[in-house]
């Protein structure tokens, strides 16, 4: 193990701690088993979602679900569950590997993202044993799909300060729930919502695991977007959704913090992902460069062509270097953590 993994970098030290080139992970490190994990997301882009991606973007009903289960059975949906729980139990940079082979996959990358990332994870984080045992396996193989309920028409940016209701009931065994949600994506089939609710005043937003099927849930159309076509975004309606009190997730007003966490791992998997539709738009740019003549020559004979698609390459290499170098540190970070002897479900 190398220094710099022996004692991880932590926020934005990486700007001040002296660095030697060979600390730094780039993709050319990748281990065979890593590269076998990229070429099987290529290989499912290539031949489940690329040829479908018309029927895909007219959201053809079953489809997405029917993809997202095919990958559940290549393991691709339970990379970051631990091996204990089932799962792959891969690190996070080899995890970040998938998701940006997966980027690729327009629609499908939203719906797979949702559902490993912001849909499993608040379950795999903050779950207890006996959530984890009842829901972890059914999301992992898809068999289950999972969908994160946090915005509301008044709450964006400004989370925590949703309306939705979470009201004990008088025999203490339940709460019902009541609000609105809204761009919920893999709403439109999702089985499992993580609905993030507040009780009586309290300043924080409670987190609590709602089964999609409970009396009470009713969905709005899906909304016409401007792109990803195809992934599933709808308002999602609770009307007095009783919930069982073992189905709230880790503490009461506990949820914000929760809610936040997530979306933060969400920001730097997006980075992965619009890497991977980078470099599909470069390999793209390149065909159409060199099969479209003008003047007698292809138009990638041409400076001001060449110039775009060279922008297009070194944009794309620096996102890439960024993207894997704070990956690893994370990884060393996750690895210090567990060998300092937290639970690796902890540490991640
Ligand atoms: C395709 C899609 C899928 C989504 N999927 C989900 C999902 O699965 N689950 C879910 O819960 N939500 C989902 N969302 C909602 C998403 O998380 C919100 O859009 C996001 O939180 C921003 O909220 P908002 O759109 O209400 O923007 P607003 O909060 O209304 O912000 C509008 C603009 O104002 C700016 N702004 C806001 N506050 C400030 C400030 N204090 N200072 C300066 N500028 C400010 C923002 O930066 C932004 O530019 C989805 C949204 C989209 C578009």
């Amino acid at each position: 193990m190398s220094e710099t993994n022996k004692n991880p970098i932590k926020g934005g030290e990486f700007i001040i701690r002296k660095t030697t080139p060979e600390q730094i992970f780039t993709p050319e490190e990748w281990t065979e088993e890593q590269k076998m994990i990229g070429q099987m997301c290529d290989d499912f882009i290539a031949q489940e979602v690329t040829p479908n991606l018309d029927r895909i973007d007219k959201m053809e009903e079953g489809l997405m679900p029917s993809l997202l289960e095919k990958a559940g059975e290549l393991g691709l949906l339970s990379l970051s569950i631990p091996e204990e729980l089932g799962g792959m139990g891969v690190d996070f940079k080899t995890n970040m590997l998938a998701t940006e082979r997966l980027g690729k996959g327009h629609s499908f990358s939203v719906a797979y993202g949702a559902h490993t990332g912001i849909g499993t994870l608040p379950l795999l984080y903050y779950g207890n044993e006996e959530q984890k045992n009842k829901y972890v396996s059914k999301l992992a193989s898809g068999e289950w799909k999972a969908a994160y309920c946090l915005t509301e028409p008044s709450a964006g940016s400004d989370a925590n300060s949703g309306k939705t209701k979470a009201v004990l009931s008088e025999d203490g065994k339940y709460y019902s729930l009541t609000g609105q949600k809204m761009w919920i994506t893999n709403g439109g089939f999702a089985n499992l919502f993580t609905v993030f609710a507040k009780i009586e005043d309290d300043k924080n937003l409670t987190a609590f695991l709602v089964e999609a099927d409970s009396e009470g849930i009713s969905l709005n159309p899906e909304e016409k977007k401007m792109g990803i076509k195809g992934s599933s975004t709808r308002q999602v309606f609770f009307n007095n959704v009783k919930v069982p009190v073992e189905n709230m997730l880790s503490e009461r007003q506990n949820g914000f913090k929760i809610a936040i966490n997530i979306l933060n791992i969400g920001r730097i998997k997006l980075g992965g992902g619009v890497l991977g539709g980078a470099k599909m738009a470069i390999t793209e740019s390149i065909q159409y460069a060199n099969e479209r003549e003008q003047f007698g020559r292809a138009i990638s004979k041409y400076g001001a062509i060449r110039y775009k698609i060279a922008e297009q390459a070194i944009r794309s290499f620096a996102v890439e270097s960024a993207l894997y170098r704070a990956s690893q540190n994370i990884t060393d970070a996750t690895n210090a953590f567990i060998e300092g002897g937290m639970d690796k479900t902890k540490a991640s």
